[in-house]
């Protein structure tokens, strides 16, 4: 029988973690935790308690109510991956706005709010079987994590993807907006002072700017092999 590892995948915003991620789940038959999902719930939580805004970021108050934070993933068989719940509501929808995606790298910078999620992962993770994807995962939440892969892509490529996305789901938005969103996501997330986003020594780099989703599935799985048999 194969063993069950676990996989970590980091990398810049928009470079298509997820959808490897949910497609290595779906062939091993592995859990898939979307963590960058648990930072846009908490800046959800954040936003409509008016403690984060374009301009403003309450800090303080937002640490002092994270006990009543709670988050959970529950799977939806129709659409074959887990949903984002945030205090008993599904919050999918809401998560993947620009909106969020405008406030949750500020959100995402409070040590606090790292601990509290990263120790969260880190139960999801205890029994391997496992593929977690973020920024962190291979440098804090998995430090031993049997694979780690880093994804890359242009930023033009990855707005354009971002962008197609918002489109197809019925969202206006504006592809410079996007473009200036994934960039500057990739600046705090790569320079804050708790857990920037990095690419460990033991990982292993995909550039998919010109790689489409086939070929890279394909050569991530050679590498799952060689890890489970
Ligand atoms: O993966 P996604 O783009 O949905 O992540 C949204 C944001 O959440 C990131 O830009 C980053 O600020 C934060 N994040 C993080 N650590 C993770 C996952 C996401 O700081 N492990």
């Amino acid at each position: 029988m194969n063993k069950k590892i676990t996989i970590a995948i980091d990398g810049f915003s928009s470079t298509g973690k997820s959808t490897i991620a949910k497609l290595l789940a779906k062939k091993y038959n592995y859990i898939y935790v979307d963590t960058g999902a648990m930072y846009r719930a908490v800046s959800l939580f954040a936003k409509n308690n008016q403690l984060v805004g374009k301009d403003f970021l309450k800090k303080e108050e937002l640490i002092s109510c994270l006990a009543n934070v709670s988050l959970s993933f529950k799977f939806n068989n129709e659409i074959g991956f887990a949903e984002m719940f945030l205090n008993d509501k599904n919050v999918e929808k809401e998560i993947r706005t620009l909106e969020i995606s405008q406030l949750v790298s500020k959100v995402s910078t409070i040590s606090e709010v790292r601990k509290k999620l990263v120790s969260e992962q880190q139960l999801m993770g205890v029994d391997s079987g496992i593929v977690m994807d973020g920024r962190d995962i291979g440098s804090v939440v998995f430090p031993n994590a049997d694979l780690k892969l880093f994804m890359t892509a242009s930023a033009d490529k990855r707005a354009t993807r971002r962008y197609k996305e918002l489109i197809d789901r019925g969202d206006n938005v504006d592809f410079n907006e996007i473009l200036f969103n994934v960039q500057e996501r990739d600046r705090i997330d790569s320079t804050r002072e708790d857990s920037p986003l990095l690419m460990t020594n033991d990982a292993i780099e995909f550039d998919n700017s010109d790689m489409g989703i086939t070929e890279q599935f394909e050569r991530i799985c050679t590498l799952v092999e060689s890890k489970i048999s």
